[in-house]
């Protein structure tokens, strides 16, 4: 009998190779499930926009990644076609998945595309529009309904874990624009051709052991705005138009959009379904560079971190928000009144949870998840203190608060650092420790996953 011994172990380990499971090699699943609001539906992203959307001209998305390592660590990519995803919605999933299926929060990730043609997240943007109780109810369950389908695209994805091939390119698209344009009378939204940009496209592919394409994730550092508030259906932007395209050149492949810190960058030039489908194309052609083109394995061990810290905002009285009460804007009267509320209870609002997040793969890839609508400078600088990296910086990622502004943007003024702010409900601008604070966690977090920064 010794001797049937002999061929059957060798077969085992002969299998285990063919599995994929040499050290170093991940295993991948991928999961996707549509997150279309039933119609009709109120869409977030312009304050103007009050009538009901009535039509769907594209679907919305929910899709996910799941990356696992020889020793059983994992890594969970969410992405959704969705203006922001807010931490009530993002941190009910997560603590699901970690109920669930033995997942640590920092292995599970949320990114919304910003699309301003998706649905109304509540609790997301709490200021930009005004609803009664019955439409309040219904967009509430919405958001129940949502954070099932969440739940629902990570246990599709981890189910789904089989040997792959994951790779990470980079190509580029120029469509973004720094879109704080200075005037005589302070920054305005427009376009400004001498502000910074980060036109870096990552492309992240996972492939069966035979080589078939099963998911590309990409990735780009642009508002989905090209459709501006006149336009009133629901639609993914440039970034839903990019993985149609994709999914269409590739059948059976699953395409992931991810916003990087495109906080102060607009699509150039925008305002027309026209245009949202021509950028879509013009990253779907970057993607495609970057599947053609060198690319470098991504390998274990999967390394995650994750630390949430508060952002202090300028001091501010209650003084102030009496005087806002009077204000002619409308958006303005219900921040002063929110305000007032939260000082009547003694509890003024003076800071906001920040989430930070690394995943790290080997020194092939590292992805930096930032909460909020980040500017483009976090993921300049962040490529500047972490040169030996590889390295996506993703904003918009478990959390969609307000606006994060480096000191540079605080001191300019206009919309990302204190406008926009009353539609988030916040209290105003940052202090000016917000960038420290930031870039003092992502040291904190990039150490733990054993990340290494410029000397
Ligand atoms: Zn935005």
């Amino acid at each position: 009998m010794a001797a049937l011994k002999i061929p059957h172990l060798a077969a085992i380990a002969f299998l285990a190779a063919g599995a994929g499971a040499s050290a170093d090699e991940l295993s991948a699943g991928v999961s996707r499930i549509k997150i279309t609001p039933p119609m009709p539906f109120q869409l977030s992203g312009y304050a103007s926009r009050t009538n009901l959307a009535t039509d769907v001209r594209t679907d919305l998305w929910a899709k996910a990644v799941a990356l696992r390592d020889p020793d059983g660590a994992r890594a969970v990519i969410v992405t959704t076609d969705l203006i922001g995803l807010p931490k009530e919605i993002s941190e009910d999933v997560a603590a699901r998945a970690i109920a669930k299926h033995g997942l640590s929060r920092s292995q599970v990730i949320f990114n919304s595309s910003h699309t301003h043609s998706g649905p109304m997240v509540r609790p997301n943007l709490p200021n930009l529009l005004q609803f009664t109780d019955g439409q309040a109810t219904r967009l509430d369950q919405y958001a129940r309904e949502l954070a099932g389908r969440l739940a629902s695209v990570i246990d599709g994805a981890l189910a789904d874990i089989t040997p792959a091939r994951v790779a990470i390119a980079h190509d580029t698209a120029d469509f973004a624009a720094n879109r704080r344009e200075p005037t005589p009378n302070g920054f305005k939204l427009g376009v400004n051709p001498s502000g910074p940009v980060d036109h870096d496209v990552p492309v992240l592919t996972i492939r069966a052991p035979d080589g078939r394409l099963r998911a590309v994730l990409f990735a780009y550092a642009c508002h989905n705005t090209t459709l501006t508030g006149t336009w009133n259906m629901i639609d993914g932007d440039y970034a839903g138009a990019a993985q149609r395209q994709i999914e269409s050149a590739h059948p059976g492949c699953t395409a992931l959009f991810m916003m990087l810190c495109g906080g102060d960058q607009n699509p150039n030039p925008r305002n027309t379904i026209e245009l949202a489908e021509q950028h879509g194309l013009t990253l779907a052609a970057s993607v495609e560079r970057g599947l053609a083109g060198p690319s470098r394995p991504v390998r274990a061990p999967i390394r995650s971190g994750h630390r949430l810290i508060r952002l202090e905002f300028a001091p501010h009285t209650r003084e102030q928000f009496v005087k806002e009460l009077e204000d002619k804007i409308v958006s303005r009267q219900r921040r002063a009144r929110l305000m007032l509320a939260a000082y009547d209870r003694g509890q003024p609002v003076r800071d906001v949870p920040y989430p930070v997040q690394a995943i790290r793969f080997a020194g092939d890839l590292c992805l930096l998840g930032l909460g909020g609508e980040v500017v483009v400078d976090y993921a300049l600088r962040s490529k500047r203190e972490f040169p030996a990296e590889n390295l996506i910086v993703a904003g918009y990622c478990n959390d969609v608060m307000c606006y994060i502004p480096t000191v540079r943007i605080l001191r300019e003024g206009g919309y990302e650092p204190c406008d926009s702010m009353v539609y988030y409900g916040q209290p105003g601008p940052f202090a000016e420790s917000v960038e420290e604070m930031i870039f003092d966690t992502i040291h904190q977090v990039m150490r733990e996953v054993g990340a290494a920064a410029a000397k």
